[in-house]
């Protein structure tokens, strides 16, 4: 028996990446960084590269360690390090490191050094983020140092990448420009000898509008998860793979003027029955859903009443004949009238991928379902 638990449905994220896969001549990188948006990070590996997914990105060091760990040999890119942490570990695991700096490039060589093997880099151009990589200015001296450090046989170039600002704003002109810098970047990065085998910048949202941006590789992280970065329906051929849902834990019937939860920021309209919800804050669900959040419960789409508590939400049920026992839904696939991730995110005034994400701990137990990648372990 259950109170409360996190389904995934792993053939949606296998299915997800093959839809992915079919609509590109790139290989995909699964982004399954951030314990693979709540869904897992090793078993939602696992049915990404069942699903055809060639590469995996993570952001953190330790993160690409724990796929190794688990047994994954498929190419893994780390992007995000700062200066200390033990860079060799990763070389000497054949992860390929991200350097977006003459300090991050002289650190990778001294990891290279340190583990007696060449580092696998990518070196990251900075096209108008303003968050990692060489801006246009820094990047010839990069690509020069980088083409030294490749000479001496301590690194190896294998990527040249960047990374979009608004690409879930379909037509915008900042993408264009942006692709137009990569351009200019890569044309530098070739006068110093660098071609490299691999050329990414697409995240979700280019990888499903902009099929000129897709170059060698996309590195797709919500939509594997069956989510869409852009506004409008959902795209053909993905899936939700989250499901959390909780059983009431009672119900009681309460007078008209009821004041709920904390602050008693919610009173009932009428004599009506509550039903108490064991999912709170400290499972995930934000404490901006108070008043707001929406819960599919005995057929009908619910708001939340009163406060979001660390364990608990209450549901205002009328004389709807609820009771303990009974599965609410908090999100799905939506396909059973539930309410989705991006419902959630639209009501709270958030992106769909913190809902997903902040459901990633350990305290409700996550189950899954499907078999994809279940049991394969080295490829
Ligand atoms: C998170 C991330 C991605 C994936 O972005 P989505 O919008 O989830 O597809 C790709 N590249 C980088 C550098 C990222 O940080």
């Amino acid at each position: 028996m259950w109170q409360a638990e996190i389904r995934v449905d792993l053939d949606a994220i296998r299915d997800n990446v093959a839809t992915l896969r079919a609509a590109t001549t790139a290989e995909v990188m699964a982004v399954v960084k951030a314990d693979g948006y709540g869904h897992g990070m090793v078993p939602s590996a696992r049915a990404a590269l069942a699903g055809g997914a060639t590469w995996l990105g993570v952001a953190a060091l330790g993160e690409a360690l724990e796929l190794r760990r688990a047994g994954l040999t498929a190419p893994v890119l780390a992007w995000l390090h700062s200066p200390g942490l033990p860079l060799h570990e990763g070389v000497e695991a054949g992860i390929d490191l991200n350097a977006g700096s003459l300090g991050q490039l002289d650190e990778l060589t001294a990891a290279a050094r340190r583990a007696g093997r060449t580092a696998r880099v990518h070196l990251k151009i900075d096209t108008g983020l303003a968050r990692g990589g060489a801006t246009p200015a820094d990047w010839p001296a990069l690509v020069e140092a980088a083409a030294k450090a490749q000479a001496d046989q301590d690194l190896e170039i294998v990527g040249v990448w960047s990374h979009f600002v608004r690409s879930d704003e379909p037509g915008h002109e900042t993408t264009d420009h942006q692709l137009a810098v990569f351009a200019e970047g890569l044309a530098v990065a070739e006068r110093f000898g660098i071609e490299p085998r691999y050329r990414h910048i697409a995240n979700s949202a280019a990888t499903l509008t902009r099929p000129d941006a897709h170059y060698d590789l996309v590195r797709p992280g919500v939509a594997i998860y069956g989510l869409s970065p852009l506004p409008g329906p959902q795209p053909a051929g993905l899936r939700p793979a989250m499901t959390a849902r909780a059983r009431i834990t009672m119900t009681k019937r309460v007078p008209q003027g009821q004041g709920v939860s904390y602050g008693h920021a919610y009173h009932t309209a009428r004599e009506t029955t509550l039903a108490l919800l064991p999912l709170g804050y400290g499972d995930g669900v934000p404490r901006h859903a108070s008043n707001a959040g929406p819960v599919l419960l005995g057929g009908k789409v619910r708001t939340i009443a009163g406060r979001v508590c660390m364990d608990q939400i209450v549901l205002d049920c009328g004389d709807d004949p609820v009771q303990a026992g009974d599965v609410a839904t908090l999100f799905g696939p939506g396909t059973g009238g539930e309410p989705t991730a991006t419902d959630w995110a639209e009501a709270i005034g958030t992106i769909n991928y913190e809902i997903v994400t902040r459901f990633g701990g350990t305290r409700v137990p996550r189950v899954y379902d499907g078999t994809a990648g279940v049991g394969e372990v080295a490829r």
